[in-house]
């Protein structure tokens, strides 16, 4: 049976307050206030943009989102996990005055920003999921103990998964230091010979896997733990890894991941992915005013997080008029791979039925 995805054309020139009012409506189109009882403790999982980035969803946009779960008398908290790689939101402390600086605060949206996994990253829950690629997955403390999460995430490409969106958010993003070491398991890149020696990479790994010689850097692959760092930092395009099968492996363990995160809360998630700004890069990247891959579409929203990246994975296409591996330079990666897994395990559907307000 197809899943029930709403719609709402959107663009970042209305402005945020137009963009949150637009949210409000979908909200209330899509009936999702019966996902939220009182007294719940509400996870509202953000990405408040790395240090630097331009183009995430600001705070301002779910204003009104986050004024809805207040009405309803739960308990809303603003969250997100640490990063395995060292930037801003690398711990919780430093996660918090980024996430204040960028709006995500007491002070502009009445509700607190508080880190899931504790200050290192290591308060967890094994989530037993028992599932193709694991029997239990490692999911932030406070996801697994709150009752109902509000998921908002931004589509943007992504060089290791192709697309960043919702499975994105909740298999990466609820995930502990473990959870995520995880899932980048797979990926163990290596240098190639037009490296610079710039010392970037070797600058920026969180573990010490890279060391430089005379001629080019070289990393140690029982220390790497597979972040993708480097690549990301690389400017010389010199670290490669394997994004054909490395890649396919990383995006079923997010899906795995996302079910874990979701576990036990059937019924009462909501999922809102935003269309708009989709930067040919994730929000992880501290780099101001991104290159959009299309134009703005809008915002979309579901109960089943398979459908909606579904549903916005292909109007990102349609609108871009090409698959979403070339829109980001990144030919062979592709995106369904999560999609399908994620469908294969049961937390939801690839069919939907798109509903436009
Ligand atoms: S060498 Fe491994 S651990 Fe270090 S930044 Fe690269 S992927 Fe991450
Ligand atoms: S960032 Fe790239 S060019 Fe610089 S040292 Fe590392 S691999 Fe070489």
């Amino acid at each position: 049976m197809a899943s029930k995805v709403y719609f709402i054309k959107a663009s970042v020139k209305e402005g945020e307050a137009v963009i949150s009012k637009k949210s409000v409506e979908l909200f209330k189109a899509g009936k999702f206030a019966k996902c939220f009882e009182k007294n719940d403790f509400t996870a509202v999982k953000v990405h408040v943009g790395e240090g630097g980035n331009t183009t995430y969803i600001k705070a301002g946009c779910i204003k009104g989102l986050v004024e809805e779960l207040i009405r309803l008398k739960t308990k809303p908290f603003l969250t997100d996990t640490s990063t395995l790689y060292t930037g801003r939101r690398h711990n919780a402390i430093d996660h918090y005055v980024l996430a204040a600086e960028h709006g995500f605060s007491v002070d502009t949206l009445g509700i607190p920003f508080i880190a899931p996994d504790g200050l290192f990253g290591t308060a967890e829950t094994a989530v037993e999921i028992n599932s193709e690629l694991n029997k239990e997955v490692f999911i932030a403390y406070d996801i697994v103990r709150c009752q109902s999460i509000l998921s908002v995430s931004h589509c943007t490409g992504h060089l290791a998964t192709c697309l960043a969106a919702t499975l994105k958010t909740l298999g990466m993003g609820c995930s502990s230091r473990k959870g995520k070491m995880r899932q980048h398991a797979a990926m163990k890149p290596s240098v190639k010979d037009n490296c610079t020696r710039c010392g970037q990479c070797e600058k920026y790994c969180p573990e010490g896997a890279i060391t430089l010689d005379d001629i080019k850097a070289h990393i140690d692959q029982d220390k790497c733990i597979g972040c993708a760092e480097c690549v990301a930092v690389c400017r010389f395009d010199a670290v490669k890894y394997d994004f054909g099968t490395e890649s396919e492996i990383l995006q079923r363990q997010v899906a795995e991941h996302a079910l874990g995160a979701v576990a036990g809360k059937e019924g009462r998630a909501v999922f809102f992915n935003y269309a708009i700004s989709v930067t040919e890069d994730c929000d992880c990247f501290g780099t101001p005013d991104m290159r959009n891959i299309v134009k703005d579409i809008g915002i979309l929203a579901s109960t089943d997080a398979v459908a909606v990246d579904s549903a916005a994975l292909n109007m990102i296409e349609q609108t871009g008029d090409k698959k979403l591996d070339e829109l980001i330079e990144k030919k062979g990666l592709d995106a369904r791979r999560q999609l399908g897994h994620a469908e294969r395990i049961g937390l939801g559907t690839r069919k939907y039925e798109l509903v436009e307000i």
